[in-house]
């Protein structure tokens, strides 16, 4: 049976009591339904400041939490970061990084993203690196060059052992919260670029058992279903459509009619 993550990432997008409702009326509409669906996880990602009030809200249920960036050194003095230590007590089990947000907004780089991912799989989080090119690198003809060399500065050496896993998100960065996703046969085309650089810098099991590949940019659940049937779209990131509970936890309904065939 296939296996489906569907994350999504409530940006700066509410405050503490909006976050406890959305996480509260996620759970209230998944909860029956992802008890009986362990094939979807659902994961939603608040604000910091948010953390423990969604953490009230979803722990003991199928939802779980992660987190929307972290810092890769575990202690000291670096004012307004956040450790993974911290995230991990705060119930987190998931962390974005390298989201195209942080790189346009705050300089983030794939040096830095690499730093996050370890300090991830060292402390038992699993990195959600958000990679993806821009219309400019897209138009130009040099998509597959800018994702494969993301993909290269952030994993190569930086190896999932044990039960280490990695989730990738694709996600153009043009199409970012504008509606308009790209085709499912356009991220399908870019997922199989994806697994093929992991298959030449890992073991084929490791992939195997220890990648997921996940679609970001416009989905929502009119859409999901296109992207799901691709058999390397292992789920989604979801910005602007998570903000309703409705609208998201129909995506991770959809994702569990594809995981049972
Ligand atoms: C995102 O920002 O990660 C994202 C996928 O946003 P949206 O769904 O709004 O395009």
């Amino acid at each position: 049976m296939r296996r489906f993550f569907v994350i999504a990432n409530w940006k700066m997008q509410v405050e503490a009591e909006e976050a406890r409702e959305l996480a509260r009326e996620t759970v209230r509409l998944w909860a029956a339904q992802g008890a009986a669906n362990p094939a979807v996880t659902v994961a939603v990602c608040p604000p910091f400041a948010s953390l423990d009030e969604v953490r009230e809200e979803i722990s003991g249920t199928p939802v779980s939490m992660g987190g929307q960036d972290c810092f890769w050194e575990s202690r000291g003095a670096y004012t307004g970061e956040v450790s993974v230590m911290s995230l991990k007590d705060a119930g987190c089990r998931f962390c974005l990084v390298g989201h195209s947000e942080r790189r346009e907004y705050l300089g983030e780089t794939d040096g830095m993203v690499r730093k996050k991912v370890r300090a991830l799989l060292d402390t038992g989080l699993i990195p959600v690196v958000c990679i993806g090119e821009t219309r400019e690198e897209r138009e130009s003809g040099r998509r597959d060059a800018v994702v494969i060399g993301q993909l290269k500065a952030i994993l190569e050496g930086n190896r999932p052992i044990g039960s280490q896993e990695v989730i990738v998100a694709y996600e153009p960065r043009w199409v970012i919260g504008t509606g308009q996703a790209v085709s499912p046969e356009d991220a399908a085309s870019m997922h199989q670029l994806i697994y093929d650089t992991l298959e030449g810098m890992f073991p084929s099991d490791t992939v195997e058992r220890q990648f997921s590949v996940i679609y970001g940019g416009s989905a929502d659940a009119e859409n999901i279903g296109g992207f799901l049937r691709m058999p390397v779209i292992d789920g989604c990131l979801v910005g602007k459509a998570a903000l309703s509970a409705k609208g998201f936890v129909r995506m991770a309904e959809a994702a569990a009619d594809i995981a049972k065939g």
